[in-house]
């Protein structure tokens, strides 16, 4: 039998602050650092069909997939910047899957040994900038790729977890819900994701893979308080608290 697991809150981590990419390193639920480097995000874009109606999406079979670099990583703890002179700053509340060992254009059968863990991250984006590229018919990776673009949580072990196609989650913003997500909603589940992704990039120990937002997506301003909760049943694995500062 496996122990409960130490607490099931996680606790804020003070020396991590300010949205800075040199101080993120990835932590464990209890606050240990995990020992495995800083890498690529790779995520997946339109992953629930709430989000795709809400953003009026046209869609197709084969997934969207995009990178954020590893200055994009900062820890979403008690406190994180974000830009303000580029237009709005969404919010896109997302489980986060760590890689814990090499995937290269790996099954689904084998990909599902290869992950650390998960938590939640916020997949930040510079909607305007993004809606203007777009129409420009242009690459969009400036408007998810910034520095700071992607405040993560600490990491629940994989162990801990028994149907990680089962976690549910949540954003409140100043005390309003404002995301619900559901794994079991997602249109491509964990393990078909990693391994469609591994056949593209390969997934090395430290990467992180952001799984989709839900539909709520909607502008942050500095001075917003966010509490962001990670549910497997009943049972509460992450509750963040953190508010929202602006990038000088
Ligand atoms: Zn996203």
């Amino acid at each position: 039998m496996k122990s409960a697991g130490p607490t099931a809150i996680q606790k804020l981590q003070p020396q991590q602050k300010n949205g800075d990419s040199m101080s993120y390193q990835h932590l464990d639920w209890q606050g240990k650092v995990i020992h495995l480097p800083k890498g690529k995000v790779v995520c997946i874009g339109q992953n629930y069909l709430d989000h795709i109606q809400e953003m009026q999406s046209k869609t197709a079979p084969e997934a969207l997939f995009f990178i954020k670099p590893v200055t994009a990583l900062c820890p979403l703890a008690a406190e994180f910047a974000i830009p303000t002179q580029h237009g709005a700053v969404h919010n896109e509340t997302e489980i986060a899957v760590l890689i814990g060992k090499k995937l290269s254009k790996a099954s689904e059968d084998e990909v599902m040994d290869a992950v650390w863990g998960y938590s939640l991250a916020l997949d930040l984006t510079l909607r305007d900038v993004q809606a203007k590229l777009k129409q420009l018919g242009r690459p969009w990776e400036i408007a998810k790729g910034f520095d700071g673009a992607c405040p993560l949580g600490a990491f629940v072990p994989a162990e801990v977890i028994q149907s990680p196609q089962q976690l549910q989650f949540s954003l409140y913003v100043n005390g309003e819900p404002r995301q619900q997500g559901d794994a079991s909603l997602m249109i491509r589940g964990i393990s078909r994701m990693l391994s469609e992704m591994s056949q593209w990039f390969s997934l090395e120990p430290g990467d992180v893979v952001l799984t989709g937002t839900p539909a709520g997506v909607g502008p942050l301003t500095p001075g917003d308080k966010l509490q962001l909760s990670l549910q497997s049943g009943s049972r509460v694995l992450l509750d963040v608290q953190t508010s929202v500062s602006s990038q000088l």
